[in-house]
């Protein structure tokens, strides 16, 4: 794993597998990291130590998704003795297993947070150029989150402030997740008149701006490239998602059976509160919640609300039939103004 620009931590992940004397060791990496994933485990799978008659730990690599914390691979957990999940941080959502039998198994999950060794300074001395106000929320993944004190430096010299907040439930100073922006939001960045997100990706960003209000200025630390997020422009899809709702009949109240999104009391309440209004709705769970998996339901229901990832309904702003957050769903019900969903 030489010159990778991520800290995979190997030298503590076997030592991890000879301490605990794990035979069978499970991998799970984001999408875009599976494409190391085989260079892994070929240095993992000699973990078991140089003693004459060492077996080779056996590693199963995780084809399926790996969304976030949230997203723990519970089928591979059940067959290998440590499950090695890269590029999340175990977060304030205590898991909760859907495979209850696992409940009384001890916790075999390792996060390896993935560091990231790039510079970030350049990036963000690109991005005061796009930064209008004189006090920014400074905010980053987990990947750069230790690195933020640096970014608050380069600010510092262009005679910008930068506030760095914790939220309660995440680990890091500044570390947000595409479901917990609240280092940004609030009493947490009063003063912030935009925020700066250093990070890869449009997820974050996209988020930040529809919770916070805020305008966001994006520095990704790897392609130096800025961009730029307006939170009009995206509430005012979501508004139009629930415009496209109200005269629904029908809805697919959708659960995931992934362990940190699974909401089954959030889904069994919307579902009885719709029905209480005389709408008819039915619970719809899945493991992968895609359009193709939607398909299926699209003529026996006019509108979908989603229960899983929170930040899912955005992904379907082109589908056919509108998908809504609950909070949205309850703009519907009549038991939430629109101005309060965001
Ligand atoms: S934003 Fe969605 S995928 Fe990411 S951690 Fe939160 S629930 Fe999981």
């Amino acid at each position: 794993m030489k010159n990778h620009a991520y800290d995979f931590e190997l030298e503590k992940i076997k030592r991890l597998v000879r301490e605990k004397g794990a035979r069978r060791v499970g991998l799970q990496l984001p999408e875009g990291l599976k494409t190391v994933a085989t260079e892994l485990a070929a240095e993992i799978s000699g973990a078991a130590g140089t003693e004459a008659g060492a077996e080779e730990v056996e590693v199963l690599i995780s084809g399926n998704s790996c969304f976030g914390a949230c997203d723990v691979d519970e089928r591979l957990e059940r067959v290998v003795d440590l499950l090695f999940h890269f590029g999340h941080t175990f977060s304030f959502q205590k898991r909760k297993p859907v495979l209850k039998e696992k409940e009384k198994t001890p916790e075999k999950v390792v996060f390896v947070e993935l560091r990231s060794s790039a510079d970030l300074k350049p990036a963000v001395e690109k991005a005061v150029a796009a930064i209008k106000g004189e006090v920014v929320g400074l905010v980053a993944t987990v990947q750069h989150a230790h690195a933020l004190k640096e970014a608050e430096e380069v600010l510092a010299r262009f005679g910008k402030k930068a506030e760095i907040r914790k939220s309660r439930n995440l680990k890091y100073e500044g570390q947000v997740l595409g479901c917990d922006f609240s280092a940004a939001v609030g009493s947490a960045c009063e003063d912030c008149e935009e925020v700066l997100f250093v990070g890869t990706g449009s997820f974050h960003p996209t988020g930040l701006a529809l919770y916070t209000g805020k305008r966001v200025v994006a520095a990704d630390p790897f392609t130096e490239q800025v961009s730029v997020f307006e939170p009009e422009e995206l509430r005012k899809r979501r508004w139009l998602e629930i415009a496209r709702a109200l005269d629904a009949r029908s809805f697919g109240i959708i659960l995931s059976l992934k362990s940190g999104q699974f909401n089954q009391e959030a889904a069994v309440s919307l579902r009885r509160r719709a029905a209480e209004r005389g709408l008819k709705a039915f619970l719809l769970a899945f493991d992968e919640v895609s359009e193709e998996r939607l398909l299926g339901f699209k003529t026996q229901v006019d509108a979908f609300v989603n229960t899983a990832c929170p930040r899912l309904a955005e992904d379907f702003v082109h589908f056919e039939k509108p998908v809504l957050s609950a909070a949205e769903f309850e703009v519907v019900l009549g038991e939430r103004e629109w101005e309060a969903i965001f």
